[in-house]
């Protein structure tokens, strides 16, 4: 077994679209970034790799690389969760708690889960997503932007 651990933060737009594990939130400002912005499969792409002692996301695909701009986040991990099957790996569970005051994450988790859940070829059952507001504090707090943090553990195939 090995464990992985990620983070990721973005600014808040409102001009942007609020992609969150794969899942668009309507009606709220979306996270800002080259690629979609999306995160939470950011922190996901980060602790996966992390797990394997496969680098970081910037290392894979690197922002300013015009193949990423604008790029579908959740083809990323397609792509990340790949390299850690070929280095012998599968994954186990993950476990996420996004830290924002908007979006609110609890009516939206379950959608999350279950997309997670099918990009890493795993049950809904091991993908766990957690919302915390920050009580108004700080740069969460006041709704300029979202951390994610995100653990994931690999086990043998
Ligand atoms: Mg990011």
């Amino acid at each position: 077994m090995r464990i992985g651990f990620g983070y990721d933060s973005h600014r808040l737009e409102e001009d942007r679209p609020c992609i969150l594990g794969g899942v668009l939130i309507p009606g709220v400002p979306g996270p800002s970034g080259f690629s979609d912005g999306d995160a939470v499969a950011h922190a996901v792409i980060d602790a996966l790799l992390g797990a394997a002692a496969l680098g970081d996301i910037g290392s894979h695909f690197p922002p300013g690389d015009e193949r990423w701009r604008d790029a579908d986040s959740m083809d990323l991990l397609r792509r990340a969760v790949a390299r850690v099957r070929r280095a012998g790996h599968r994954v186990g569970n993950v476990d996420i708690t996004v830290v924002c005051e908007s979006p609110k994450i609890a009516p939206v988790a379950d959608a999350i889960r279950e997309s997670l859940g099918q990009r890493l070829g795993i049950d809904p059952g091991s993908v766990s997503v957690k919302g915390k507001s920050n009580e108004g504090m700080g740069w969460e707090g006041r709704r300029e932007g979202i951390a994610v943090y995100a653990v994931a553990l690999l086990l043998a195939p």
